[in-house]
């Protein structure tokens, strides 16, 4: 009986906690963002889309093998490994590195096993496309045109907000990547990722 009474109380309770953070909701104040002329409120730990750095991937598979839903494609001409006097990744050519985003749910198990850290997740939140096939990125064209991450279709024009136009900017001088690494010398090594190459001779 007293088990009976306990319940009762115990539900009243728990529903009263509830609406009493409803409630609160209901009464406050609205916030209206207008995205994309104003920024988006991300939390610090976001993570958005990914930002690939093709020079360092030696196409190991790893992350396509950790993600759960299968989304991560790699090709590769041959095997390739990194090379210690210049950190890059050298051997057979990189020839597809594809994430599909109609899949992937943003849980970033593909970061952490990756051996030469060139995967990451990024702080992109917009994407939008007409069919399934539009949801694939494939990073190895982005890297071709010197892009380690994909770009919203607004943000390809060429009046942007301040905020965007700043994001951009990071995108494009690859402030993501801490190696240290001078810019063109990266976006000619991204593009070096797609040929097969031996490493230099000290
Ligand atoms: S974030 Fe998760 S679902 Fe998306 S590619 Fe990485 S492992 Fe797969
Ligand atoms: S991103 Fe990293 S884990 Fe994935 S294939 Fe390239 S080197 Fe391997």
């Amino acid at each position: 009986m007293r088990d009976y009474f306990r319940n009762i109380y115990l539900t009243v309770k728990t529903i009263f906690i509830g609406m009493r953070i409803t409630l609160k909701y209901c009464f406050a104040r609205t916030i209206t963002l207008q995205y994309p002329d104003v920024a988006p409120a991300l939390q610090p730990r976001f993570r958005g889309f990914h930002f690939f750095e093709a020079e360092k991937c030696i196409a190991c598979d790893l992350c396509a093998k950790a993600c759960p839903v299968d989304c991560i494609y790699i090709e590769k001409t041959g095997p390739r490994k990194i090379d210690k006097a210049t950190k890059l990744a050298m051997g057979g050519a990189m020839t597809r590195y594809a994430i599909d985003y109609a899949k992937c749910m943003f849980c970033a198990l593909c970061v952490d096993p990756c051996p030469t850290e060139c995967i990451h997740m990024g702080n992109l939140h917009d994407m939008s496309g007409f069919t399934r096939k539009d949801m694939i990125v494939e990073f190895t064209e982005l890297a071709a045109q010197g892009l380690q991450t994909p770009q919203p279709l607004w943000m390809t024009k060429d009046k942007l907000p301040d905020w965007a136009a700043a994001k951009k900017a990071d995108w494009e001088s690859f402030e993501f990547s801490t190696d240290g690494r001078d810019e063109e010398d990266r976006r000619k090594e991204m593009v070096l990722a797609m040929t097969e190459r031996k490493p230099a001779k000290k």
